[in-house]
């Protein structure tokens, strides 16, 4: 597999984001408040708002994590809807779950171990899906747009949250230096874990850019496909439908 800037087999990225992902656990919601200054929040709260969910629906938050997103959708779709939340780390399903517990969301919500890139859900499954900051984790990311196309429902949407490309050259340079100088910095200071904050900006500067993930949700079958840069484009939210 090709990620631009070094050449990682599969198998290895498979198990290289396992560990990331088992050791930032505690720490997850801690370090993600502190390095986006909190703004995470807001990214996530536009990608509800541009959902277009309705109480009743079933919505598959793919690569939940510790349920941020999940939490949000929880909350709109009500008692009559559903909410799945998916993720392949066991360690961070176990951090969501007891957070969302905490939160008192227990009645519409389900966790399941999955990979994006084959998931084990019926085919026209879901209302909506949403994939925050997951989808450059993946190893297969057309698989994945493919998996996913295939349980939407006619008619629903998918919403990607992802880090992007700036569109200002200075921001992207101010955003290298943050990323690659002290991220890491902050990873070791924090949580004890500089080199899983090294993966992070590696994978954010190897992820494609707006108009390249739009082609790529589009190849995968999804149509009307458009984003919305946040932050200057430090972060995207593409958006696309299964008609
Ligand atoms: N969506 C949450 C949020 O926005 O806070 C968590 C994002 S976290 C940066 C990325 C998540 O993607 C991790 O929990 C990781 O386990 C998960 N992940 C990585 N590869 C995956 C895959 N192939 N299938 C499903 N989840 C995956």
């Amino acid at each position: 597999t090709h990620f631009g800037y070094k050449t990682v087999a599969a198998a290895d990225k498979v198990s290289l984001v396992a560990n990331v992902f088992h050791s930032v656990a505690a720490k997850y919601d801690t370090m993600n408040d502190v390095m986006s200054l909190g703004i995470h929040r807001l990214w996530k709260r536009f990608t509800i708002d541009c959902s277009g969910v309705r109480p009743g629906q079933h919505v598959l938050d793919l690569a939940g994590g510790t349920g941020d997103i999940a939490a949000l959708f929880s909350r709109r779709v009500g008692p009559t809807g559903k909410v799945v939340l998916a993720d392949i780390n066991e360690s961070m399903l176990n951090v969501g779950r007891d957070k969302l517990r905490d939160l008192g969301l227990i009645n519409n919500i389900e966790f399941v171990q999955a990979n994006a890139e084959a998931l084990p859900f019926a085919d026209n499954s879901f209302d909506i899906i949403s994939i925050g900051f997951g989808l450059r984790n993946v190893t297969d990311k057309a698989a994945a747009l493919k998996s996913m196309f295939r349980v939407l429902k006619p008619g629903g949407r998918l919403l990607v949250l992802e880090f992007s490309k700036p569109e200002q050259q200075w921001l992207s340079k101010v955003y290298d230096m943050y990323s690659f100088k002290l991220l890491p910095v902050m990873g070791q200071l924090i949580a004890n874990d500089k080199e899983s904050y090294q993966y992070l900006a590696e994978s954010i500067r190897m992820h494609p850019d707006q108009e390249t993930l739009k082609a790529m949700m589009a190849d995968a079958g999804f149509a009307e496909v458009s984003y919305h840069n946040l932050t200057g484009g430090i972060v995207a939210l593409h958006r696309g439908y299964k008609f």
